[in-house]
C-alpha cells in the first residue's frame, strides 16, 4: 500500500470512534481505550473490572502479563481467538461532532432546493402522479426547515411524515428513492409484512433504524436526517374479527407509533439483530423522515361506499353505480377511509400527509417506456448503439408493449419482463452480424405476428425478417 493511501486509511479511522468490546460503549462515553491484541479495545471500566475479578480467582500477575483472554481459565467473557481480526470495521461508528463547534451542517437550508426545482427533478424521472410529486416536494421541503428550525420562539413545526397510497407498480417505491438521490440523503426501505412486536419471530420494529443507519454508513448524525420507507403498510392493518394476540398487525401500529414521532432508539452497529457481542449506539428519529406506503386493495370499496352514501341523502341523490367504473377512486381518499381500513387513528395522526398515486393508464405506460432519463427504451438503445447499431421502437410497438402491460394489472412493473422477452432474440442475433445498422421494432413484431425490419448498413431496408431475428 502506498504513504498516501496508509495516510488516507490513517485519516478515515480517525473519524470513526473505538468502542469497547465488552460493555459497547463508544470511547466519548467511556473515555480512553486500552488496546489489545489485534483491533480489540476496552474501557478503563472494564479492565478494572476484568483484573478484580482475575485476582480474586487467584491468579498472579504472571497470569496478567501472559494475557490471552481467550485461554485463561475462569475467564469466560470473550474469546479473543475467535475473533482474529478483532472488532469488524462495520462496527465501528463515526464520532459525533461536537454541536458547538459544527462547521459544516450535515443539512444546509440553503442548499435543499425548493419544492418547484424538488418536482422538477422527480419530472426527469417519474411520469404523470402530478399532484403527489407536488405533495411530496413540499412535505420534503417543510420537513428539513423544521429540521434547521429551533422552537426558541414557542413555534413548533409538525413533522411532515407521509402516507402514500397507490396501486401496485404506479411508482411509490421509485418516488422516495428518487427523492433521497436528490437531496442525497439515507434511504432505508423495509416491509411492513416482516415486522413483527419486539419478542415474536420476525424483524422487531427498531430494526428499520439499523437499516437506515447502514445506509449511512453507521454515521449518527446523517441517519438521523435519513428516510425511512415502509412499503406494504396496508398489511399491518388491524384484523378484522381477530380472537389471537395480533402481532403483526395492530400491535406493530401501536409501536411504531413512538419511532414516527421521535424517540431514542438503541440500535446495533453493523448488525441486523441485538446480541451480545454487536456495539450498540443510540439514534433519534425525531428528524427521520418516515414515509409509509400500500396498495390498499380493498379502500375503493371503502370510499365508493361512503360516496354512494352521501349521494344517496338529500339533494345529491344520485345513480347508485355511477362510482362502479371510476378508475381513480382513490384519489377522493380520506383519512376516515383509511380508518375504516383498519389503521388506527394514532397511527394516521402521525402521518399527518396523506395522498394518493393515480392507476397508470396504457399512453403513461407509453410514456415510462421512452420518456424518463433512464427509460427502458433509452437504456437498449444505448446497449445496442455500442455495436453501432441502432435501435428503433414504432410508435404502435410501445403501445402494443403499454396495453400488454396493463392487462398484467401491476402497473409498470411488468413492462421491463415483456420488454425483456422479446428483446432477447435481438439482443443475441444483431451482435452476430457487423452489416446490420438499424434495427425497427414494430407492432407486429411485440404481438408476435412477424420480425423487426433489418437495414443493412449503406443498403436501404431489407423488409421485414422472417426468421425474427
Ligand atoms: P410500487 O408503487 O409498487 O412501489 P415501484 O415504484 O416499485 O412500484 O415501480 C416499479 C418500477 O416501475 C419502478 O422501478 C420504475 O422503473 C417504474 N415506474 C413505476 N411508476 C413509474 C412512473 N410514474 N414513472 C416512471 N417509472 C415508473
Amino acid at each position: 500500500m502506498s504513504e498516501n493511501q496508509n495516510n488516507e486509511e490513517e485519516a478515515k479511522s480517525k473519524e470513526y470512534e473505538d468502542i469497547c468490546y465488552i460493555c459497547r460503549r463508544p470511547e466519548s462515553v467511556a473515555g480512553p481505550m486500552i488496546h489489545i491484541q489485534g483491533d480489540i479495545c476496552i474501557c478503563n471500566d472494564c479492565m478494572q473490572k476484568t483484573l478484580d475479578a482475575m485476582s480474586s480467582s487467584g491468579l498472579n500477575m504472571n497470569d496478567m502479563m501472559n494475557m490471552n483472554m481467550g485461554k485463561m481459565p475462569n475467564i469466560s467473557l470473550i474469546n479473543l481467538a475467535d475473533f482474529p481480526g478483532g472488532i469488524p470495521k462495520t462496527q465501528k461508528i463515526k464520532k459525533k461532532k461536537p454541536k458547538e463547534k459544527r462547521e459544516t451542517p450535515v443539512l444546509d437550508i440553503h442548499s435543499i432546493p425548493a419544492p418547484h426545482k424538488i418536482k422538477a427533478s422527480l419530472d426527469d424521472y417519474v411520469v404523470g402522479q402530478e399532484q403527489a410529486k407536488k405533495i411530496m416536494s413540499v412535505a420534503v421541503y417543510n420537513h428539513y426547515k423544521r429540521v434547521m428550525s429551533d422552537d426558541k420562539d414557542g413555534v413548533e413545526i409538525e413533522k411532515s411524515n407521509m402516507l402514500m397510497i397507490g396501486p401496485t407498480g404506479s411508482g411509490k417505491t421509485y418516488l422516495v428513492k428518487t427523492l433521497a438521490r436528490l437531496l442525497d440523503v439515507p434511504l432505508a426501505i423495509t416491509d411492513a409484512t416482516s415486522l413483527t412486536e419486539a419478542g415474536y419471530i420476525g424483524d422487531d420494529i427498531e430494526s428499520v433504524v439499523s437499516k437506515l443507519l447502514a445506509a449511512a454508513d453507521n454515521d449518527v448524525e446523517r441517519a438521523e436526517h435519513g428516510i425511512i420507507f415502509i412499503d406494504e403498510i396496508d398489511k399491518i392493518a388491524k384484523k378484522r374479527n381477530a380472537n389471537q394476540r395480533d402481532v403483526s398487525g395492530e400491535s406493530v401500529q401501536q409501536g411504531m407509533l413512538k419511532l414516527l414521532e421521535g424517540a431514542e432508539v438503541e440500535v446495533p452497529v453493523g448488525a441486523s439483530s441485538k446480541n451480545a457481542m454487536v456495539p450498540m449506539t443510540t439514534i433519534d428519529t425525531k428528524n427521520i423522515l418516515f414515509i409509509c406506503g400500500g396498495a390498499f386493495p380493498e379502500l375503493e370499496e371503502i370510499i365508493k361506499e361512503r360516496l354512494n352514501k352521501e349521494a344517496s341523502i338529500g339533494f345529491k341523490a344520485d345513480l347508485k353505480d355511477k362510482y362502479d367504473n371510476e378508475e381513480n377512486l382513490l384519489c377522493q381518499v380520506t383519512v376516515e377511509d383509511v380508518r375504516k381500513f383498519g389503521m388506527i387513528p394514532e397511527f394516521l395522526g402521525r402521518l399527518p400527509i396523506l395522498f394518493s398515486l393515480e392507476a397508470l393508464t396504457e399512453d403513461m405506460l407509453v410514456k415510462i417506456l421512452k420518456e424518463p432519463k433512464n427509460a427502458i427504451v433509452k437504456q437498449y438503445r444505448k446497449l445496442l448503439a455500442m455495436d453501432e447499431v441502432d435501435l428503433v421502437f414504432e410508435e404502435g410497438a410501445l403501445h402494443a408493449i403499454a396495453k400488454k402491460a396493463k392487462e398484467k394489472k401491476v402497473g409498470a412493473r411488468a413492462l421491463r419482463a415483456i420488454i425483456e422477452e422479446f428483446m432477447l432474440d435481438t439482443m443475441y442475433e444483431i451482435p452476430k452480424d457487423d452489416n446490420i445498422g438499424r434495427v425497427i421494432i414494430t407492432e407486429d413484431y411485440v404481438e408476435k405476428k412477424g420480425g423487426p425490419v433489418i437495414e443493412m448498413r449503406g443498403v436501404a431496408a431489407i423488409g421485414q425478417s422472417s426468421a425474427g431475428v
